[in-house]
């Protein structure tokens, strides 16, 4: 196949086979505007490079020579030739962007003899010279892995040795003097073509650097891509007064404002507006200066944002008074600027609704809802967790629940540090800024409490070492955070830094409102969330929750006004004494139930009959146990036993969900009651409540009809000679493989299904999902999983579980209404899969349902 390209034979839409960079090199080349000519080196062939052992195939090197001379007609000078020489740049660049992250050698082709040529043909040796350095610098630096900063430094020295400021103050003789220190230095090849062979090696290699390595990881880029060569023909920003160079974003990458925004640095060439070495004029320098030139570039921004329908970030050189287009792509931006750019250009016919939604990534959505760690500011990351809760937090570290609430009295910010946290830590969690803890993965508890309350936190910190005890937590590299200590964490990225690092506000706008509108008009997916509180309810319907997913009644029996009555019905004697529990139990749930009814008048709320194993509910310690012994009056050793007895090995796949509702089914009719009791005064206060009651962790159709038994029977009891008319569902809870591959059979005896998925991946994979993130960073490390399971869905194995019993309970039952109520459900990859397989509904955490919102709108679009 083709190997390579003139800018003359491609377009845009070549991002796969020239990279980002040349593609757009050839478009703006087919737009008739100023590029300096070239062509570009296929990714195909960087592959082929890498198969072949990091050697470039047999003839590669006569088909870019074919390519040259055809660039040497059309620039009218001659690669090599110190007559009249033609000099390179030699550009990397991948279908996917990753600034600054691969290597770029620039002036290519100069030796002794040419920088001479140069300098005579141009009459300006300063520049010649100049050139040369910077060459020599780059080519040691990408080509023989020298240390860039020793040649920075031989400046430097220079410089000091002569009284010099700035570079400004180098003559011609001192650049040639330069030029023979780094000859000294670097032993480079005089030879143009061989500098030309060794370059696009080098940038082939410089696809494998570590900083690129990382950023693929950090961007779920695939490292099969490759990257592509750009050889170009060299203009000089260096070449004096009337010459330049400048980057410039067509609006503002910060705050979205249309308005054309850039940088220049007089008499430099693009590599020192970048390396920051000198600071930039703002644009405004350039029209003063030169506006003829600014006009140009003006043109030209407005034409190519008009051209590409999208804000341009451009970099550019003018030479002698002469414009030239370097590089034009897709400017990054902030959250807040993705959104208002993405409105504003659907307001000027730019593009349409639909394409706005493109734009907008789930991380531009969470700008809107959580403070944001300042990203130009980051420093001193001492270590990193999974991204459990966005947002970013500082505050003064506490390593317990009591300590956070003591001392968030007083008003300062906490960071509850924990090896994990358990239901009693909720008060802790509650007043915490931020929450990072050693274990645990993105479902543990203290990721799904913190999602839920919108509070920033990172889990699986597993470089940390947490002696709460003690009061410390040590990193890997021996950092010992102690108690009181200042960190921020910044919970998008999962990172742990040292003192108090800037953030953004989150706040919302017209324009994300607008946007958010857009995505419910063009999305068939509904959204609603995971929620037990009435808080949590009213918030998420204020994001958009169209209904409750889930609720786990579980949590509404922590609370310090009741527990102790759930842990004295769970160690009851007798059915009678529980029975007498149950129905002050009974009372407290019914509440809870009517506010979250309130929230949600009108709309859907799916209620989870009681799902963890009892003993969860009770303490652990010997201290607690006696205690609680003292307050429900009864012997030290009962207690005990019982709590003994009701230990699991495995409790995770032990006595849990409808099981309970089989042993215990009058803690099912009191929880029936409840609900149906709270649904009935509910509209008798003139509200629309709509329960859903689901039955968990079912295995087969028989256990739903004695549960279905059970709550029919409570619901004709509670309804009695009432004349109310309730809408209501029940329905079951998909988790086990057995449940999906049984779908067909559940479908005759249910009217809903939500895929719980954090069991259903926990039981497909049998890893368990309290103790996966122990191994899951290994798993990703050694590309083993693509991606966390826990976070992402596997759409092959967990994916195929339900796409079965989508389809297999459907064609038995076309009534059933399909949902996930899994972590899942706010994950913009597994929203899509969702939407594909034709479910009607996903619920997520309250604050994740914006994303959800967009992200099912993207995948309907
Ligand atoms: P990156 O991908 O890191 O931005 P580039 O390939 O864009 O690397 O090169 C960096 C800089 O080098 C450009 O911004 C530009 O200023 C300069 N440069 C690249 N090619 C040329 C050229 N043909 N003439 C003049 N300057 C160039
Ligand atoms: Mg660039
Ligand atoms: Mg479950």
């Amino acid at each position: 196949a083709k190997r390579v390209y003139l800018f003359t034979e491609g377009n845009r839409e070549d991002r796969d086979l020239l990279g980002g960079k040349g593609a757009n090199l050839c478009e703006m080349t087919n737009l008739g505007l100023p590029v300096p000519f070239g062509f570009i080196i296929t990714t195909p062939t960087c592959r082929e490079f890498f198969e072949n052992g990091n050697k470039l195939p047999n003839l590669l090197e006569q088909e870019y020579r074919v390519a040259l001379d055809l660039v040497e007609k059309k620039m009218d000078a001659r690669f090599g030739d110190p007559d009249n020489p033609l000099l390179f740049s030699v550009r990397s660049g991948a279908p996917i962007s990753m600034p600054g992250m691969m290597n770029t050698i620039l002036n290519l082709g100069l030796n002794d003899e040419i920088a001479e040529g140069l300098a005579r043909k141009t009459d300006n040796p300063r520049f010649a010279y100049d050139s040369y350095r910077r060459f020599i610098q780059m080519f040691a630096e990408v080509v023989m892995s020298q240390d860039a900063h020793a040649f920075e430094k031989e400046i430097e020295h220079y410089k000091k040795d002569r009284g010099y400021a700035t570079d400004m103050d180098m003559t011609a003789a001192d650049w040639r003097a330069i030029v023979e220190r780094f000859k000294a230095m670097a032993d480079f090849p005089q030879d143009p073509f061989v500098q030309l062979r060794l370059a696009v090696e080098a940038v082939f290699l410089s696809w494998h650097t570590p900083r690129a390595n990382v950023y693929r990881e950090m961007n779920n880029i695939p490292d099969s891509l490759g990257t592509a060569v750009t050889v170009q023909s060299m203009v000089y920003g260096n070449f004096g007064d009337d010459s330049g160079s400048g980057v410039a974003f067509t609006r503002n990458p910060s705050t979205g404002e249309n308005l054309f925004f850039g940088e220049f640095l007089f008499n430099a060439a693009g590599e020192d507006v970048v390396a920051g070495t000198r600071t930039p004029q703002p644009i405004s320098a350039l029209a003063d200066k030169l506006p003829a030139v600014y006009d140009q570039l003006n043109e030209t921004q407005a034409l190519l944002e008009r051209h590409y329908r999208d804000m341009q970030d451009i970099e550019f050189t003018v030479q002698e008074g002469r414009f030239y287009m370097l590089q034009t792509r897709s400017g990054k931006r902030t959250g807040r600027a993705s959104v208002k750019i993405a409105v504003d250009m659907v307001r000027d016919g730019l593009i349409n609704e639909k394409e706005a939604l493109l734009r907008v990534s789930p991380d531009h959505v969470e700008a809107f809802l959580h403070p944001m760690v300042d990203p130009d500011a980051k420093t001193d990351i001492i270590t990193t967790g999974l991204p459990a809760s966005p947002g970013g937090a500082t505050g003064a570290i506490v390593f317990s629940a009591d300590e956070a609430v003591k001392v968030a009295r007083d008003g300062t910010a906490v960071i509850l540090v924990r090896r994990e946290t358990t239901p009693e830590d909720i008060h802790g969690m509650k007043v915490a800024e931020g929450i990072l803890t050693e274990l645990g993965g993105m479902t543990s508890h203290a990721a799904v409490v913190a999602r839920g309350m919108g509070v920033c936190a990172i889990t699986g910190a597993s470089g940390l070492s947490v002696d709460a005890e003690a009061g410390t937590a040590t990193t890997k590299d021996g950092v010992t955070l102690k108690r009181g200590d200042i960190i921020t964490l910044d919970g998008t990225a999962g990172e742990v830094m040292l003192g108090d690092i800037p953030k953004t506000e989150a706040s919302s706008s017209d324009d994300f409102q607008t946007l958010l509108s857009w995505a419910d008009k063009h999305r068939r997916l509904k959204v609603r969330a995971n929620a037990e509180t009435p808080e949590d309810a009213i918030r998420a319907r204020e994001l958009g929750a169209e209904g409750i997913g889930l609720c786990r009644t579980e949590h509404m029996f922590f609370d310090s006004d009741r527990i102790d009555l759930m842990r004295a019905m769970i160690l009851a004697p007798d059915k009678k004494t529980r029975k007498s529990h149950l129905k002050k139990l009974q009372v407290f749930q019914q509440a809870d139930i009517y506010a979250l009814f309130k929230a949600m008048d009108g709309l859907p709320v799916t209620v989870r009959l009681l799902d963890p194993p009892l003993h969860e509910f009770l303490p652990h310690g010997e201290e607690e146990t006696r205690a609680l012994a003292g307050r429900l009056k009864l012997p030290v050793a009962e207690v005990h036993s019982a709590v003994t007895e009701l230990s699991e090995v495995n409790p995770m796949l032990g006595f849990r969900g409808c099981r309970l509702s089989v042993v215990y089914p009058e803690i099912t009719r009191m929880q029936v009651r409840a609900i149906i009791g709270a649904a009935i005064q509910a509209t008798e206060d003139g509200y629309q409540p709509y329960p859903e009651i689901m039955i968990p962790l079912t295995v087969n159709v028989r256990e739903i009809r004695l549960i279905g038994d059970i709550i029919d029977a409570s619901i004709r009891r509670v309804l009695g000679e009432k004349s109310v008319s309730l809408r209501y569902k029940v329905g079951t809870m998909m988790e086990t493989p057995r449940a999906c591959l049984g779908a067909d059979r559940l479908a005759t005896a249910v009217e809903f299904m939500s895929f719980g998925t954090n069991d259903l991946t926990q039981m497909t994979y049998g890893f368990s999902r309290d103790d996966a993130g122990r191994f899951i960073p290994q798993y990703l490390d050694k590309k083993l999983i693509e991606h966390d399971p826990f976070i992402s869905l596997d759409q092959r194995a967990v994916g195929r579980l339900m796409r079965l019993a989508v389809e297999e309970s459907r064609a038995v039952n076309k009534g059933i209404k399909y949902g996930i109520c899994g972590e899942h459900g706010g994950d913009p990859r597994s929203i899509q899969f969702c939407h594909e397989l034709g479910l009607d509904y996903v619920s997520c955490s309250p604050y994740r349902v914006p994303v959800a919102r967009v992200a099912a709108a993207q995948a309907h679009v």
